[in-house]
Protein backbone atom coordinates (compact mmCIF):
# COMPACT_ATOMS: atom_id res chain seq x y z
CA UNK A 1 0.00 0.00 0.00
CA UNK A 2 1.07 3.53 -0.53
CA UNK A 3 -0.10 6.41 1.47
CA UNK A 4 1.52 9.80 2.60
CA UNK A 5 -0.89 12.35 3.61
CA UNK A 6 1.23 14.94 5.39
CA UNK A 7 0.15 16.38 8.25
CA UNK A 8 2.50 18.87 7.87
CA UNK A 9 0.57 20.15 4.88
CA UNK A 10 -3.18 19.10 6.70
CA UNK A 11 -1.56 21.80 9.46
CA UNK A 12 -3.53 20.53 12.84
CA UNK A 13 -0.60 21.22 15.11
CA UNK A 14 -2.07 23.34 17.63
CA UNK A 15 0.94 25.39 18.94
CA UNK A 16 1.92 23.15 21.89
CA UNK A 17 5.42 21.52 20.80
CA UNK A 18 4.12 20.25 17.75
CA UNK A 19 2.09 17.58 19.32
CA UNK A 20 -1.00 16.43 19.51
CA UNK A 21 -2.29 16.63 15.74
CA UNK A 22 -6.16 17.92 16.65
CA UNK A 23 -9.00 17.80 15.07
CA UNK A 24 -12.26 19.30 16.73
CA UNK A 25 -15.85 20.43 16.66
CA UNK A 26 -19.49 19.45 17.10
CA UNK A 27 -20.89 15.80 16.38
CA UNK A 28 -23.52 17.75 14.07
CA UNK A 29 -23.65 21.19 12.41
CA UNK A 30 -27.38 22.43 13.65
CA UNK A 31 -27.56 25.97 13.17
CA UNK A 32 -25.32 28.78 11.55
CA UNK A 33 -24.71 30.21 14.68
CA UNK A 34 -23.70 27.39 16.21
CA UNK A 35 -21.30 26.02 13.77
CA UNK A 36 -20.22 29.45 13.17
CA UNK A 37 -19.53 30.50 17.04
CA UNK A 38 -17.61 26.59 17.77
CA UNK A 39 -15.73 27.43 15.26
CA UNK A 40 -14.97 30.92 16.44
CA UNK A 41 -13.53 29.62 19.67
CA UNK A 42 -12.14 26.53 18.25
CA UNK A 43 -9.90 28.67 16.16
CA UNK A 44 -8.81 31.11 19.12
CA UNK A 45 -7.65 28.25 20.99
CA UNK A 46 -5.14 27.34 18.01
CA UNK A 47 -7.39 24.67 16.65
CA UNK A 48 -7.53 24.59 12.35
CA UNK A 49 -8.94 21.79 11.47
CA UNK A 50 -12.92 21.65 12.08
CA UNK A 51 -15.33 18.70 12.30
CA UNK A 52 -18.45 18.72 11.47
CA UNK A 53 -21.28 16.09 11.05
CA UNK A 54 -24.25 17.02 8.18
CA UNK A 55 -25.77 13.86 7.38
CA UNK A 56 -25.59 12.03 10.84
CA UNK A 57 -25.93 7.98 11.02
CA UNK A 58 -27.62 7.39 13.70
CA UNK A 59 -28.64 3.51 15.18
CA UNK A 60 -32.37 3.97 15.78
CA UNK A 61 -34.69 5.88 13.72
CA UNK A 62 -36.75 9.19 15.24
CA UNK A 63 -33.25 10.56 16.75
CA UNK A 64 -31.62 13.81 14.82
CA UNK A 65 -30.21 12.86 11.19
CA UNK A 66 -28.31 16.32 10.73
CA UNK A 67 -28.66 18.99 8.88
CA UNK A 68 -27.70 17.67 5.37
CA UNK A 69 -26.92 19.79 2.43
CA UNK A 70 -28.45 22.63 4.13
CA UNK A 71 -25.42 22.85 6.57
CA UNK A 72 -22.83 22.88 3.92
CA UNK A 73 -22.80 26.64 3.36
CA UNK A 74 -22.41 27.45 6.88
CA UNK A 75 -19.04 25.19 6.87
CA UNK A 76 -18.11 26.79 3.56
CA UNK A 77 -18.24 30.25 5.93
CA UNK A 78 -15.72 29.06 8.29
CA UNK A 79 -13.79 27.93 5.96
CA UNK A 80 -13.61 31.38 4.12
CA UNK A 81 -13.84 33.63 7.35
CA UNK A 82 -11.62 31.50 9.33
CA UNK A 83 -9.51 30.05 7.48
CA UNK A 84 -9.93 26.46 9.05
CA UNK A 85 -10.06 23.33 6.90
CA UNK A 86 -13.24 21.38 7.10
CA UNK A 87 -13.72 17.62 7.65
CA UNK A 88 -17.47 15.96 7.13
CA UNK A 89 -18.58 12.35 7.65
CA UNK A 90 -19.57 10.89 3.77
CA UNK A 91 -21.38 7.25 3.59
CA UNK A 92 -22.99 7.73 0.24
CA UNK A 93 -21.12 8.73 -3.69
CA UNK A 94 -23.96 12.19 -3.25
CA UNK A 95 -22.73 13.33 0.09
CA UNK A 96 -19.09 13.47 -1.82
CA UNK A 97 -20.48 15.35 -4.89
CA UNK A 98 -22.67 17.91 -2.89
CA UNK A 99 -19.68 18.63 0.12
CA UNK A 100 -17.47 19.37 -3.21
CA UNK A 101 -19.52 22.13 -4.35
CA UNK A 102 -18.69 23.86 -0.79
CA UNK A 103 -15.18 23.01 -0.82
CA UNK A 104 -15.18 20.75 1.67
CA UNK A 105 -11.36 19.83 2.33
CA UNK A 106 -11.62 16.08 4.51
CA UNK A 107 -13.83 13.57 4.22
CA UNK A 108 -14.11 10.91 6.60
CA UNK A 109 -15.85 7.05 6.42
CA UNK A 110 -17.56 6.34 9.48
CA UNK A 111 -17.78 3.40 11.40
CA UNK A 112 -21.27 2.20 10.49
CA UNK A 113 -19.72 2.23 6.92
CA UNK A 114 -16.69 0.75 7.57
CA UNK A 115 -18.54 -2.15 8.24
CA UNK A 116 -19.81 -2.94 4.78
CA UNK A 117 -17.27 -3.32 2.13
CA UNK A 118 -19.81 -2.66 -0.76
CA UNK A 119 -20.27 0.60 0.66
CA UNK A 120 -16.46 1.27 0.48
CA UNK A 121 -15.80 0.37 -2.58
CA UNK A 122 -18.68 3.11 -3.68
CA UNK A 123 -17.20 5.86 -2.09
CA UNK A 124 -13.72 4.64 -3.31
CA UNK A 125 -15.05 4.56 -6.98
CA UNK A 126 -16.37 8.23 -6.35
CA UNK A 127 -13.30 9.64 -4.38
CA UNK A 128 -11.08 8.71 -7.81
CA UNK A 129 -8.86 11.54 -9.00
CA UNK A 130 -9.19 13.60 -5.42
CA UNK A 131 -6.86 14.91 -3.62
CA UNK A 132 -8.69 15.24 -0.27
CA UNK A 133 -7.40 13.93 2.64
CA UNK A 134 -9.40 10.84 3.68
CA UNK A 135 -10.00 9.42 7.24
CA UNK A 136 -11.17 6.12 7.96
CA UNK A 137 -13.07 5.11 11.21
CA UNK A 138 -12.99 1.37 12.61
CA UNK A 139 -15.89 -0.42 11.60
CA UNK A 140 -18.11 -0.82 14.77
CA UNK A 141 -16.95 -4.71 15.48
CA UNK A 142 -13.79 -5.25 16.33
CA UNK A 143 -12.79 -6.42 12.61
CA UNK A 144 -8.88 -5.42 11.93
CA UNK A 145 -8.87 -6.74 8.26
CA UNK A 146 -12.21 -4.95 7.72
CA UNK A 147 -10.44 -1.81 8.26
CA UNK A 148 -7.60 -2.76 6.43
CA UNK A 149 -9.35 -3.55 3.37
CA UNK A 150 -11.05 -0.17 3.77
CA UNK A 151 -7.69 1.29 2.83
CA UNK A 152 -7.12 -0.98 0.32
CA UNK A 153 -9.54 -0.35 -1.54
CA UNK A 154 -9.24 3.70 -1.36
CA UNK A 155 -6.11 3.01 -2.15
CA UNK A 156 -6.50 0.75 -5.31
CA UNK A 157 -8.34 3.99 -6.52
CA UNK A 158 -5.33 6.42 -5.88
CA UNK A 159 -6.33 7.65 -2.96
CA UNK A 160 -2.92 8.61 -1.07
CA UNK A 161 -3.81 10.96 1.60
CA UNK A 162 -5.43 8.63 3.95
CA UNK A 163 -5.68 8.52 7.79
CA UNK A 164 -7.61 6.40 10.35
CA UNK A 165 -9.36 7.25 13.32
CA UNK A 166 -10.12 4.65 16.56
CA UNK A 167 -13.14 5.61 17.47
CA UNK A 168 -13.77 2.06 19.52
CA UNK A 169 -15.82 -0.82 19.21
CA UNK A 170 -19.49 -2.16 20.16
CA UNK A 171 -19.60 -4.66 23.29
CA UNK A 172 -22.74 -6.47 24.73
CA UNK A 173 -22.06 -6.35 28.52
CA UNK A 174 -21.24 -3.87 30.69
CA UNK A 175 -18.59 -1.52 30.33
CA UNK A 176 -18.17 1.72 31.47
CA UNK A 177 -16.88 2.89 27.59
CA UNK A 178 -19.66 3.80 25.24
CA UNK A 179 -17.19 1.55 22.65
CA UNK A 180 -14.80 0.08 24.42
CA UNK A 181 -11.39 0.98 22.74
CA UNK A 182 -9.53 -2.38 22.61
CA UNK A 183 -6.62 -0.44 21.78
CA UNK A 184 -4.44 -3.80 20.64
CA UNK A 185 -6.22 -3.21 17.46
CA UNK A 186 -5.21 0.05 16.51
CA UNK A 187 -1.53 -0.66 18.17
CA UNK A 188 -1.91 -4.00 15.76
CA UNK A 189 -3.04 -1.47 12.81
CA UNK A 190 0.13 0.60 13.40
CA UNK A 191 2.47 -2.74 13.12
CA UNK A 192 0.90 -3.42 9.74
CA UNK A 193 0.93 0.26 8.34
CA UNK A 194 3.95 2.35 9.93
CA UNK A 195 3.79 5.25 8.19
CA UNK A 196 -0.26 5.34 8.63
CA UNK A 197 -1.46 8.56 11.04
CA UNK A 198 -3.87 7.12 13.68
CA UNK A 199 -6.14 9.49 15.46
CA UNK A 200 -7.95 9.09 18.35
CA UNK A 201 -11.56 10.20 18.79
CA UNK A 202 -11.93 9.64 22.57
CA UNK A 203 -15.37 11.63 22.31
CA UNK A 204 -17.21 7.92 20.87
CA UNK A 205 -14.95 5.89 22.99
CA UNK A 206 -15.95 7.19 26.11
CA UNK A 207 -19.64 8.45 25.85
CA UNK A 208 -19.70 10.06 28.35
CA UNK A 209 -17.72 13.63 29.25
CA UNK A 210 -15.83 12.56 32.58
CA UNK A 211 -13.98 9.88 30.82
CA UNK A 212 -12.44 11.68 27.88
CA UNK A 213 -9.27 12.85 29.97
CA UNK A 214 -7.96 9.32 30.46
CA UNK A 215 -8.53 8.08 26.54
CA UNK A 216 -6.86 10.87 25.91
CA UNK A 217 -4.06 10.43 27.53
CA UNK A 218 -3.82 6.60 26.49
CA UNK A 219 -4.03 7.81 23.12
CA UNK A 220 -0.54 10.00 23.65
CA UNK A 221 1.03 7.57 26.16
CA UNK A 222 0.59 4.65 23.33
CA UNK A 223 2.03 7.72 20.53
CA UNK A 224 -0.83 7.99 18.22
CA UNK A 225 -0.68 10.58 15.72
CA UNK A 226 -3.88 13.27 17.04
CA UNK A 227 -7.17 13.19 18.52
CA UNK A 228 -10.07 14.13 17.00
CA UNK A 229 -12.64 15.09 19.30
CA UNK A 230 -16.40 16.76 20.04
CA UNK A 231 -16.67 20.13 20.70
CA UNK A 232 -20.15 22.35 20.94
CA UNK A 233 -20.96 25.64 22.50
CA UNK A 234 -23.33 24.39 24.40
CA UNK A 235 -23.21 20.56 24.85
CA UNK A 236 -26.48 19.89 27.18
CA UNK A 237 -28.19 21.22 24.41
CA UNK A 238 -26.76 19.48 21.38
CA UNK A 239 -28.91 17.71 19.08
CA UNK A 240 -26.68 14.48 18.98
CA UNK A 241 -24.30 13.01 21.40
CA UNK A 242 -24.52 15.28 24.21
CA UNK A 243 -22.69 13.80 26.61
CA UNK A 244 -19.88 13.41 25.47
CA UNK A 245 -18.82 17.30 23.98
CA UNK A 246 -17.30 19.89 25.57
CA UNK A 247 -17.34 23.46 25.21
CA UNK A 248 -14.26 24.31 23.42
CA UNK A 249 -12.87 25.97 26.52
CA UNK A 250 -12.96 22.95 28.73
CA UNK A 251 -11.74 20.77 25.44
CA UNK A 252 -8.75 23.36 26.42
CA UNK A 253 -8.42 22.45 29.83
CA UNK A 254 -8.39 18.95 28.49
CA UNK A 255 -5.42 19.12 26.02
CA UNK A 256 -3.72 21.34 28.66
CA UNK A 257 -4.04 18.66 30.92
CA UNK A 258 -2.45 16.07 28.79
CA UNK A 259 1.04 14.56 29.43
CA UNK A 260 3.13 14.53 25.98
CA UNK A 261 5.85 12.07 26.92
CA UNK A 262 9.00 11.61 24.79
CA UNK A 263 9.11 8.96 21.81
CA UNK A 264 12.44 8.61 21.79
CA UNK A 265 15.13 8.53 24.53
CA UNK A 266 18.11 10.33 24.22
CA UNK A 267 19.79 10.55 27.60
CA UNK A 268 22.51 7.76 27.88
CA UNK A 269 21.13 7.21 31.46
CA UNK A 270 17.94 6.80 30.46
CA UNK A 271 18.58 4.27 28.24
CA UNK A 272 20.74 2.70 30.21
CA UNK A 273 18.15 1.67 33.14
CA UNK A 274 15.51 1.22 30.40
CA UNK A 275 18.01 -1.40 28.85
CA UNK A 276 18.62 -3.12 32.18
CA UNK A 277 15.16 -3.48 32.94
CA UNK A 278 14.35 -4.75 29.78
CA UNK A 279 16.92 -7.23 29.94
CA UNK A 280 15.30 -8.48 32.82
CA UNK A 281 11.81 -8.19 31.45
CA UNK A 282 13.60 -10.40 28.28
CA UNK A 283 14.85 -13.13 30.67
CA UNK A 284 11.32 -13.43 32.42
CA UNK A 285 9.61 -13.81 29.12
CA UNK A 286 12.44 -16.23 27.87
CA UNK A 287 10.95 -18.13 31.39
CA UNK A 288 7.57 -17.80 30.18
CA UNK A 289 7.38 -19.37 26.87
CA UNK A 290 9.84 -21.99 28.66
CA UNK A 291 6.49 -22.60 31.26
CA UNK A 292 4.42 -22.37 28.59
CA UNK A 293 5.90 -25.34 26.14
CA UNK A 294 5.97 -27.65 29.30
CA UNK A 295 2.39 -26.56 30.24
CA UNK A 296 1.49 -27.29 26.60
CA UNK A 297 3.15 -30.32 26.46
CA UNK A 298 1.52 -31.72 29.71
CA UNK A 299 -1.86 -30.83 28.22
CA UNK A 300 -0.97 -32.87 24.97
CA UNK A 301 0.07 -36.14 27.58
CA UNK A 302 -3.45 -35.27 29.42
CA UNK A 303 -4.86 -35.45 25.36
CA UNK A 304 -3.29 -38.53 24.67
CA UNK A 305 -4.59 -40.12 28.01
CA UNK A 306 -8.30 -38.94 27.53
CA UNK A 307 -8.56 -40.33 24.23
CA UNK A 308 -6.80 -43.64 25.29
CA UNK A 309 -9.62 -43.55 28.06
CA UNK A 310 -12.71 -42.26 26.40
CA UNK A 311 -13.19 -39.09 28.03
CA UNK A 312 -14.42 -35.87 27.31
CA UNK A 313 -11.95 -32.86 26.64
CA UNK A 314 -13.42 -30.23 28.66
CA UNK A 315 -14.36 -31.07 32.10
CA UNK A 316 -16.15 -28.25 33.71
CA UNK A 317 -15.41 -28.77 37.43
CA UNK A 318 -11.46 -28.83 36.26
CA UNK A 319 -11.92 -25.61 34.86
CA UNK A 320 -13.91 -24.16 37.38
CA UNK A 321 -10.89 -25.38 39.89
CA UNK A 322 -8.53 -23.57 38.27
CA UNK A 323 -9.83 -20.03 37.82
CA UNK A 324 -11.38 -20.20 40.89
CA UNK A 325 -7.85 -20.92 42.50
CA UNK A 326 -5.79 -18.21 39.86
CA UNK A 327 -8.17 -15.84 40.32
CA UNK A 328 -7.97 -15.80 44.41
CA UNK A 329 -4.19 -15.46 43.97
CA UNK A 330 -4.12 -12.73 41.69
CA UNK A 331 -5.20 -10.60 44.40
CA UNK A 332 -2.40 -11.83 46.41
CA UNK A 333 -0.49 -11.10 43.95
CA UNK A 334 -1.89 -7.37 42.77
CA UNK A 335 -2.49 -8.99 39.27
CA UNK A 336 -5.82 -7.56 38.52
CA UNK A 337 -8.76 -10.67 38.19
CA UNK A 338 -9.90 -9.20 34.54
CA UNK A 339 -5.85 -9.61 33.66
CA UNK A 340 -5.60 -13.42 35.49
CA UNK A 341 -8.69 -14.40 33.62
CA UNK A 342 -8.04 -13.55 30.10
CA UNK A 343 -4.58 -15.29 30.28
CA UNK A 344 -5.83 -17.95 31.77
CA UNK A 345 -8.23 -18.37 28.97
CA UNK A 346 -6.16 -17.94 26.40
CA UNK A 347 -4.20 -21.05 27.83
CA UNK A 348 -6.75 -22.99 28.80
CA UNK A 349 -8.24 -22.46 24.76
CA UNK A 350 -4.63 -23.43 23.81
CA UNK A 351 -4.82 -26.51 25.63
CA UNK A 352 -7.81 -27.56 24.49
CA UNK A 353 -7.17 -27.37 20.65
CA UNK A 354 -3.92 -29.06 21.32
CA UNK A 355 -6.20 -31.54 23.10
CA UNK A 356 -9.03 -31.37 19.88
CA UNK A 357 -6.16 -31.92 17.43
CA UNK A 358 -4.42 -34.99 19.11
CA UNK A 359 -8.14 -36.37 19.52
CA UNK A 360 -9.31 -35.86 15.67
CA UNK A 361 -6.37 -35.08 13.55
CA UNK A 362 -4.03 -38.27 15.13
CA UNK A 363 -7.29 -40.37 14.68
CA UNK A 364 -7.75 -39.45 10.93
CA UNK A 365 -4.15 -40.73 10.47
CA UNK A 366 -4.72 -43.54 12.60
CA UNK A 367 -7.71 -44.50 10.23
CA UNK A 368 -5.49 -43.51 7.00
C1 LIG B 1 -19.30 11.04 14.55
O1 LIG B 1 -18.08 11.22 14.44
O2 LIG B 1 -20.09 11.92 14.94
C2 LIG B 1 -19.85 9.69 14.27
C3 LIG B 1 -21.08 9.49 13.85
O3 LIG B 1 -18.96 8.75 14.55
P1 LIG B 1 -18.92 7.14 14.42
O4 LIG B 1 -18.93 6.82 12.96
O5 LIG B 1 -17.60 6.86 15.06
O6 LIG B 1 -20.08 6.59 15.19
MN1 LIG C 1 -20.99 12.07 17.38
Amino acid sequence: MEYNLDLEQLDCTRDRGGQPYIIAGPCSAESEEQVMETARQLKEMGITVYRAGVWKPRTRPGSFEGMGSKALPWLRRVKKELGMKIAIEVAQPSHIFEALKYEIDIFWIGARTTVNPFFIQDLADAMKGLDNPIFVKNPVNPDLNLWLGAFERLNRAGIRKLAAIHRGFSYFGPTKYRNVPQWEIPIELHRRLPELPIFTDPSHIAGRRDLLQEIMQEAMDLNFTGLFIESHINPDAALSDKEQQVTPADLRKLLDSLVIREPEVHDDRVKNTLSRLRKQIDLLDDELMDVLEKRMRIAEEIGRYKKANNITIFQNTRWNEIVGKRLAQALEKDLSQEFVDKVFRAIHQESIKKQNRIMNEEEERENA
